[in-house]
Parts: C-alpha cells; structure tokens; sequence
C-alpha cells in the first residue's frame, strides 16, 4: 500500500479510512511522525494516567502517521537501492567496450561464437564440434598459431601462448581451465541460440569457454609487453559433468609444467558479484554410497525371518544423520542423501550421496556411516556391506593462489562486490588443484529485480554480460602474477 493509493481512492490522504475531519493534525502527524513518538507516549500517558479523552484520538492518529511513514520510507529505501544496483551494473558493463577500446578487440563474435556452441551442445567426451569451433576462431581471429595448442584424450586440447618481450624473474607458467560439456537433457528455451541437440548447456561451460577464448585473443595482441618467460596456458577439458574429464586431463599430461591454475564457474548469486576464498574449500566434494544388508540364519534372533533387513534399514536411516553428527560435529559442512531405500524378502539397500568440505570430514562419515551399518546389521542379525564409490574431492584454494585470485577480482568488481564463500555442489576442477595449486571463483549473473537462474535447469542460459568482466578478472591475475602490464601492440 502506498500514500498514493490512497490518494487516488479519494480517502483521506494520511489514514485512509476517516471521514476527513482534522486533516491538517493528521498532515502535521505525517510530516513529522518520526518525531511525534513522544506525543504518541505522553498521549499514552495521558489515556491510561487521566483517562483524557481526546487522547485515545491522537493515539490512534499518532499510529497511522507512523505507519505511513514507515510504509513511505521503505518505499524510498528500496526505490534508492534498486538506483544504485543500476549504476554498479552500468559500471560493470561498461568494462566491455573499455577492454574493446584498450586491447583493439570486440566482443561481438565471442558472443557468436558462445551462441554457436550452445546450440550445438556436446556431452562429455563427444564435444568435437565444441573443440572444432574453438579451434577454428583461435586460429583464425586470434592467429594462435598451430604449434601453441595440443590435443589431449578425443576432445580435450591445451593452448600455449608465451610473451615475446625480453624474459623477466623466474620462468612461469599460469593455467586458466574451462570445461567443454553439456548435461545430457532437452533445453526448454525457444530462443534462436537454443540447443537444437539432446545436450544443452544448462551449466553454462558455453560461456566459460568464450572467456577463455576472448582472454586469449587479448593476450595474442599483448604478447609484446608479455616476457618471453611466462606463459599462459588455456586448458579445454572435456567431460566435467559426469566428473572423469578433469582427472583425465591430468592424466594425459595437461598441468605438465604448470605452476598454477585457476577456474571460475558462473553462479546465480548478484550480477558481477564474485565468491572466492584467500583459502579453503570452494565447492562440496562427493562421494557416493551404496549400503546393503541381508539375514543371517541366527536361531537366537526373536524377530521373525524376513523383516529383520526390514528393521535394520530402517534403524540405519533414522540414525544416519544423529550418528554422522555426533562423530563429525554439527559446526562441520556434511549433507548425506539418500536416493534408494528397499527393503524385502530379507534384504535391505540403502544408497545415495555424501557431500563434504574436508577431507577429514569425509573419512570421518564413511566411518561413522561403517559404524552404524556394523550395529544395525548386528542387532537384527544381518550380513552387512558398504561400498563408496565416485569420489570428488572439494576445490581447495590454496594460499596464496586464492589471496592473488581475490586480489584480481577486487581490481575490477570492487571490494564492496566480493563475497567470501563457496557453493555446495561439486566440480571436477578438484582434480587439478590436487596436482597444482590453484583457485576458483563464481561470479555472479542475475541482475537487480531479476529472478535467478539455476544453473542445470532447462531454462538456462548464460549471463553473457559477465563475460567482460571475466576476462578483465583473468588479465588482471596475469599481470600481477607476471610483474607485468598487457597492452596491445599498436
Ligand atoms: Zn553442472
Ligand atoms: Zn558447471
């Protein structure tokens, strides 16, 4: 409700709800309400103390001006909010055609080019048209040349690209990862850029992918005032989704060389707000579980055959979580979910998902998870067995990796926009910091006012307004990892 709507109901303009006598108390009230508290005590007071008559009727008026110009201040509140959300949008956007400007590039056929691949979405180990494109618009709008990239696993490839000025300080080599794949499930957009496949780009690794192609465009044009020493390494790794594409790069040899790595996911927190840690955990790790039990023949068991698993499984799930808890503490980030529970004739399954941040905690709910089976089990005489599967350790920023990752990114966003924490799902980026050290951000891509978009729903599409601002983040790590500063050859 607003004062103007009350107005144009023809009501009285500060209650609403009267018949329009002594406006000019009621005007008096709604100027100054903030200040008339003390009235509306003393004529408190006045109602309870001498029983005035008048003064429940200033009481009554003393609370509606109140609420009006509570009602009234929020409204600007929100309304002066919602301003300055704009203006730091419009300076964030304004970063691209300052970068346009500066490096002599234009984003235009990097959105293309991000457009293209969306629509021709690949899953995991099938992104070959994904890498064709790439491939193609390094080669022919960057000028990579063709010794600077390598193909590693079917899909997976790693470009070079080292300075050309005099080298400087030690050799060093930085690497930025994106992922190439898409999920597995029909896009329900019918925007042109839609993915025409049975993949789609729900998580938005088509924009990851032109942020590492628009960064190294800029770096092409830079490679005069970049030393001869230092190196930049993009690494395209396939197949995160399903979690095997980011220990299989490093298998095939991708971090070879390198000395540090970094990544970032977009998410749907504020648009060009970046969550990164100086240390510690990133993204959740997961591991899966598969619990199962089946009678003994035990003569000393009183429950009757054939629903002792039944029993069993049942103690298991009431328990999981208090006795997960007890043994890793409340304080600690562990969420078990259970995707299967059967149990008949017998025989009991339980299985699901561990989400941890900590390697400790892991170890410490598998064993608690053993302990609890092991004594279900035992109590209902059952044969019990668990079996962990799939595991994916969190992303660790390690220090000073993240401290430099958060250095860059406060350059560009400012520090009023840098949030320090991390999401609770998983990536396989994980891999690759357990080998180097590394770090990770998320930026954000929902605009004011905007409703956020969840990433792995079939709605989805990249913000491709935070791809500027990425780029700027990844020149500016450069730069300070490398003592040095980018600018393009004339
Ligand atoms: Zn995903
Ligand atoms: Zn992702």
């Amino acid at each position: 409700m607003s004062v103007r709507t009350l107005h144009e109901n023809s009501r009285c303009f500060v209650c609403g709800g009267c018949d329009g006598d002594y406006h000019w108390i009621k005007l008096v009230l709604y100027f100054f309400a903030d200040k008339f508290l003390l009235l509306h005590f003393i004529c408190l007071v006045a109602r309870s103390k001498f029983k005035y008559e008048y003064a429940n009727y200033y009481t009554r008026y003393a609370d509606q001006a109140l609420q009006i110009y509570r009602v009234s201040s929020a409204a600007i509140i929100d309304k002066n909010r919602m301003k300055e959300a704009e203006m730091e949008v419009a300076r964030l956007k304004a970063i691209q055609p300052q970068l346009e400007s500066q490096y002599g590039i234009s984003f235009s056929p990097i959105f293309a080019l991000r457009k293209h691949i969306h629509q021709n979405a690949e899953v995991g180990f099938q992104e070959f048209q994904t890498k064709a494109a790439i491939l193609a618009y390094l080669s022919q709008s960057c000028h990579v040349p063709a010794p600077s990239v390598r193909e590693l696993l079917s899909t997976g490839f790693i470009v070079d690209i080292s300075g050309l000025a005099p080298a400087q300080g030690k050799a060093q080599t930085l690497a930025l990862r994106s992922e190439l794949d898409a999920l597995a499930m029909k896009e329900l957009s019918t925007f042109p850029h839609a993915s025409r496949a049975s993949a789609a780009h729900m998580c938005g690794h088509d924009g990851h992918m032109a942020t590492l192609v628009a960064t190294a465009e800029v770096l092409m044009k830079c490679r005069a005032s970049l030393p001869g020493n230092k190196t930049v390494r993009f690494v395209f790794q396939p197949s995160e989704e399903v979690g095997n594409g980011g220990e299989q790069m490093v298998g095939a040899g991708a971090l070879l060389g390198v000395d540090e790595i970094y990544a970032l996911h977009n998410g749907a927190h504020k648009f060009g707000q970046v969550a990164v840690k100086k240390e510690g955990a990133m993204s959740a790790g997961y591991l899966q579980f598969s619990i199962s039990l089946a009678e003994k023949q035990d003569p000393t068991m009183i429950s009757p055959k054939g629903v002792r698993a039944t029993n069993a499984i049942t103690m298991i799930q009431t328990s999981l979580y208090p006795a997960i808890n007890a043994k890793v503490g409340r304080k600690e980030f562990v969420v078990c979910t259970v995707g299967e529970l059967r149990a008949e004739n017998g025989e009991g399954k339980m299985s699901g998902t561990i989400r941890f941040d900590r390697g400790e905690v892991m170890e410490t709910t598998k064993a608690a998870m053993g302990e609890l089976v092991r004594n279900a089990a035992a109590t209902f005489g059952c044969e019990s067995a668990v079996e962990f599967s799939d595991l994916s350790m969190p992303v660790i920023n390690a220090f000073p990796q993240g401290e430099y990752l958060l250095g860059a990114a406060t350059k560009v966003v400012g520090k009023g926009l840098i949030l320090n924490q991390g999401m609770s799902a998983s990536e396989d980026f994980s891999f690759m910091t357990q080998h180097v050290p590394g770090a990770m951000m998320l930026v954000g891509a929902t605009f004011p006012g905007e409703k956020e978009k969840m990433l792995h729903n079939p709605h989805f599409d990249y913000n491709e307004e935070i791809i500027p601002l990425s780029v700027a983040i990844w020149l500016r790590l450069i730069e300070a990892r490398f003592g040095c500063s980018l600018a393009a050859a004339a």
